[in-house]
């Protein structure tokens, strides 16, 4: 090869864009898409001989465009399966371009929820299938158990669990080393949940957002809810007002979490919302 024809194929390598970066193997067929856009969400996706099945699809249609990209690196499949674990756009907005001929699931409370809000583009496609309790799902062999764990981050969360590759794909339940943010959920639940998630057999978490994790970083994430709820319980049961409540937390031990500004919400947004259950309970 004569020496600039070196040069240009040495320019060309280092022009393409980075190798996905973004995208870990889980297992033989199973894939995390690490979103590097933090207000987009993550995505799992299975590639099956039918189709690819895939969770969540990011903000919106440029988000959508990158992950298709990166499963196309992959796989020239059709995505015939989309599961949105919950109703926020940064789950969902990138359906219509990752899989505009999928079938769409959801729970019931979030299509009702992407109905309602009345901005949807044309092109998006409500919920084709709801679960109301698990769906057991075969896909080409392989086995997808899909369930509602009771109000959590929503009132309407789906959690996605891979049982041969001892993955789980947990939207918004789980933020890997960071707070959360609380919809009108409901907290105690959601700290129930994720028990059960941590009793499963697992080595794969992919959280809503940020890194891949394991149990480790899932529990160091419960622990925190399960703190947080416990001081608030004591403080409302006290008649302290909200912001008493939130001057009193004591949360030194989970300050590796990310907060605002490195993430939306704050350990006083989570005793808010949760004080804001406990009174809507009260009621
Ligand atoms: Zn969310």
């Amino acid at each position: 090869m004569p020496r600039n024809a070196i040069w240009i194929s040495v320019l060309l390598l280092l022009a393409l864009p980075s190798a996905s970066a973004s995208v870990q193997k889980i297992a033989p067929d199973l894939y995390a898409y690490i979103s590097e856009n933090d207000s987009s969400a993550n995505s799992t996706f299975l590639i099956t001989d039918k189709g690819i099945l895939v969770v969540d699809t990011g903000l919106n249609v440029q988000e959508g465009r990158k992950l298709l990209e990166e499963i196309r690196r992959i796989s020239p499949l059709p995505v015939r399966w989309i599961v949105n674990t919950h109703y926020h756009p940064d789950h969902r907005g990138g359906n219509s371009v990752v899989g505009p001929d999928a079938v769409i699931i959801t729970t019931g409370f979030t299509r009702d929820q992407v109905l309602r809000a009345g901005t949807r583009p044309p092109e998006d496609r409500p919920t084709q299938i709801v679960v109301k309790g698990e769906l057991k799902f075969f896909p080409a062999g392989h086995e997808v158990r899909i369930y509602h764990p009771g109000p959590a981050h929503t009132l309407g969360d789906l959690v996605v669990y891979f049982p041969d590759q001892h993955a789980i794909a947990t939207g918004d339940l789980f933020l890997t080393n960071s707070c959360p943010a609380m919809d009108d959920g409901d907290l105690k639940n959601w700290v129930r949940a994720l028990d059960q998630i941590l009793a499963l057999p697992l080595e794969h978490v992919v959280p809503g957002h940020f890194e891949l994790a394991t149990k480790k970083e899932l529990r160091h994430f419960r622990d925190y809810l399960a703190e947080l709820r416990d001081q608030v319980d004591r403080m409302y049961s006290k008649g302290f007002k909200l912001p008493q409540v939130q001057q009193g937390l004591q949360l030194a031990q989970y300050n590796d979490l990310r907060q605002f500004p490195k993430y939306e919400a704050t350990f006083a947004d989570n005793a808010a919302a949760y004080y804001g259950q406990l009174q809507h309970k009260a009621r």
